[in-house]
């Protein structure tokens, strides 16, 4: 049984190989990469050495066997990683712009990946682990894996498990009431919450993002994260604000540090480190996540987290 549980939408990314090549015009593609905020998180925290368990659906298609067998080849237990017969992997392509932006054209809710559901969620499997992460997506996909993450969060809460939410929900499709409306049953039993600082202002309303991040605390959580790309994180607990400065590394594809962030923290945290070690070593893997193109092509293992943490080349603050 997994130390680890996540859930939620696996999907492959199929992106345009340079910048500037639009989506509504024929042009070669890359891919098909394994991506899904959740499916990135599981391969981090196996990749850093934890068991960790996957539960969603893919399609019984080639897409669907490309993130089976890399989830497998890097130890994520797929015991409740479905294959379905009459509905097809989730897709999203991808394109990148001069300015750092990317558009997207999803296939997921209506994919194999929106039909999990509360029914594959089960009581022993999640409550014999230690520590269940929800990633926010997740919750925006479909009232089936919404009802699904819910259920996870009632079952781990009741057995003690440390629940970890990080809230990347795609707000501008939905304004910030729904946002708050989805994200509360789960806020209500995260331990540890992971959000950037547009997401942190988002959820409380509070137009600071330090602010912010201590209003979420007086709202439950132990430890708030927040997340700031090349500059790091601040991690805030009720007693302590720690600044961790992030590591010099050279960017080639943004996504997926987030959740790979997420995966380090959790792992330190679970190896018994104390805030501050875990804050850094989970610096170290979202830094070498943005190093390789492909959403989870970057999730390091954990000699290349120790080499980087050895090499210690952190940006000033
Ligand atoms: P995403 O949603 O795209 O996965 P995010 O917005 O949730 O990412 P980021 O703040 O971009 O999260 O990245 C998470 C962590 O990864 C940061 O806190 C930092 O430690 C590390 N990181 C991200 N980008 C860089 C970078 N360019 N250089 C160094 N470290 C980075
Ligand atoms: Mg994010």
């Amino acid at each position: 049984m997994p130390e680890v549980i996540t859930l939620g939408e696996a999907l492959v990314e199929i992106m345009r190989p340079g910048v500037g090549i639009p989506l509504d015009q024929p042009d070669t593609f890359l891919g098909p990469y394994p991506s899904g905020a959740p499916a990135i998180f599981a391969d981090a925290v196996a990749r850093l050495g934890l068991s960790c368990g996957f539960i969603g659906c893919v399609g019984a298609d080639p897409f669907g066997r490309c993130l089976t067998s890399r989830l497998q080849a890097d130890g994520v237990d797929t015991s409740w990683l479905k294959a379905i017969d009459d509905a097809a992997t989730g897709v999203a392509f991808v394109a990148y712009y001069e300015d750092g932006s990317r558009q997207f054209i999803f296939h997921i809710a209506d994919a194999a990946a929106g039909r999990l559901g509360p029914e594959q969620i089960d009581r022993a499997y999640i409550q014999n682990a230690r520590w269940l992460h929800i990633t926010g997506s997740s919750l925006s996909v479909n009232e089936s894996m919404r009802q699904a993450c819910y259920r996870a969060v009632e079952l781990a809460s009741e057995a003690g498990l440390t629940i970890s939410f990080d809230p990347n929900l795609r707000a501008e499709l939905m304004g910030p009431e729904k946002v708050r409306d989805l994200v509360e049953p789960v806020l209500a039993h995260a331990a540890v919450i992971l959000p950037s600082g547009e997401e942190a202002r988002l959820l409380t309303g509070v137009d600071n993002d330090a602010k912010a991040c201590q209003a979420l605390l007086q709202h439950g959580a132990k430890i708030v994260a927040l997340k700031r790309g090349a500059e790091g994180s601040i991690l805030f607990t009720r007693d302590e604000r720690i600044t961790v400065p992030g590591f010099d590394v050279t960017e080639t594809d943004p996504t997926g540090a987030g959740d790979c962030y997420a995966a380090g923290l959790a792992a330190g945290l679970l190896w018994g480190w104390e805030l501050e070690r875990a804050a850094r070593f989970a610096n170290a893997v979202g830094a070498l996540a943005v190093t390789r193109q492909g959403p989870m092509e970057g999730a390091p293992w954990r000699e290349d987290v120790d080499r980087l943490l050895q090499s210690s080349t952190t940006r000033s603050r």
